[in-house]
């Protein structure tokens, strides 16, 4: 780390911008514990590329005193995609909610995710359209309440880190808004990644959806509605650590279990960030019957866009085929009738 570098602080990383979310908006926590983490991953501010959609998320470039889009509804993957090929050295950050990532962007997303494209997707899920009003989006429960859905939500949400697992990403983590610590922790090892990291955020949104993660937020409540996954260690949780998780190996599900009498910790499952069939159960979970999962969910190796694009050009060159001349002299592609 050269010594400009190493002298960088989390003021650095911040604007000038008046921030203009709510007050109390869980996208304030996100904010701090980012520009935190910028001085210590080692990089130039030069390098750092966000890109953001449409919503109150997407609000974030502004605010962070880097290269930074604020692109157009559900497209931050592309766009993003298009950075990192026409400079791999960039960081790329794609910051995204639920409705721009999985509702307008859908499509976008799970193209990003399938190809592995070397960047960290942040995806602010507060399970609502803030910016439009309140009204319920993809990752909203059944029976939501809201301006677009007065007599509750018939829809089946969409799970993020589900979604994210099946259309083949290599990194998947699950955060907390408020927990600090651990959302740093999960985004560090995600930029550390090769490939495309996706961290779903669970975020508050205290002006249309207030207190919707309090279980897993509260601090005397969330040990027995959340569960914090570690590689090699067993699944455990409740308030009093007596709780754990299971696979019932005759009809392979889940479950949950008390830790006592004949169930000891090694009867519980081992948390194996490489496997995915675990992973998509795991990140599946959800109340009243299960424990929300957060943590590194899953972890691959596996070769990305990116350097695969570079080779498959450097292929061509050396190959001795890429010519533009012989391109524009190669005739005519179609025939005039
Ligand atoms: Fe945050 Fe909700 Fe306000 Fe949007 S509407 S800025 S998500 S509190």
């Amino acid at each position: 780390m050269n010594n400009l570098i190493a002298t960088l602080t989390p003021k650095d990383f911040a604007t000038d911008q008046e921030v203009r979310w709510c007050p109390g908006c869980g996208d304030y926590a996100i904010l701090k514990t980012i520009q935190k983490l910028m001085p210590t991953l080692g990089r130039p501010k030069e390098n750092q590329v966000f890109v953001s959609g449409i919503g109150c998320s997407s609000r974030f470039p502004y605010y962070m005193n880097t290269f930074g889009f604020h692109s157009i509804h559900g497209r931050a993957p592309t766009i993003a995609t298009g950075v990192k090929l026409a400079n791999p050295e960039l960081d790329v950050w794609v910051v995204t909610g639920d409705g721009d990532g999985f509702s307008i962007g859908g499509n976008h997303m799970l193209h990003v995710l399938r190809r592995n494209v070397d960047m960290q997707i942040l995806l602010f899920n507060n399970e609502i359209y803030g910016l439009t009003k309140g009204q319920y989006s993809p990752t909203s429960k059944q029976g939501s309440k809201s301006p677009s859905s007065p007599q509750g939500s018939l829809d089946n949400p969409l799970i993020p880190a589900v979604v994210a697992l099946g259309a083949g990403a290599s990194y998947v983590a699950r955060s907390i808004d408020t927990e600090a610590n651990h959302l740093s922790e999960v985004i560090r090892r995600g930029y550390s990644h090769k490939g495309a990291a996706f961290i779903e955020i669970l975020q508050n949104c205290p002006i249309y959806n207030d207190g919707n993660f309090a279980q897993v937020k509260d601090k005397k409540a969330a040990g027995d509605f959340r569960v914090e996954l570690e590689h090699g260690k067993p699944i455990i949780f409740g308030k009093e650590k007596n709780k754990g998780i299971c696979l019932n190996t005759q009809d392979l599900q889940l479950e949950v279990v008390e830790l006592g009498g004949d169930i000891s910790q090694a009867d519980l499952l081992v948390h194996n960030e490489n496997n995915k069939t675990q992973a998509q159960m795991l990140s599946a979970m959800s109340g009243p019957d299960f424990p929300v999962a957060v943590g590194v969910i899953y972890r691959e190796d596996k070769s990305g866009y990116v350097e695969d694009v570079q080779v498959q050009l450097e292929q061509i060159r050396s190959g001795g085929k890429a010519s533009l001349k012989r391109l524009l002299h190669s005739g005519h592609t179609w025939t005039a009738g």
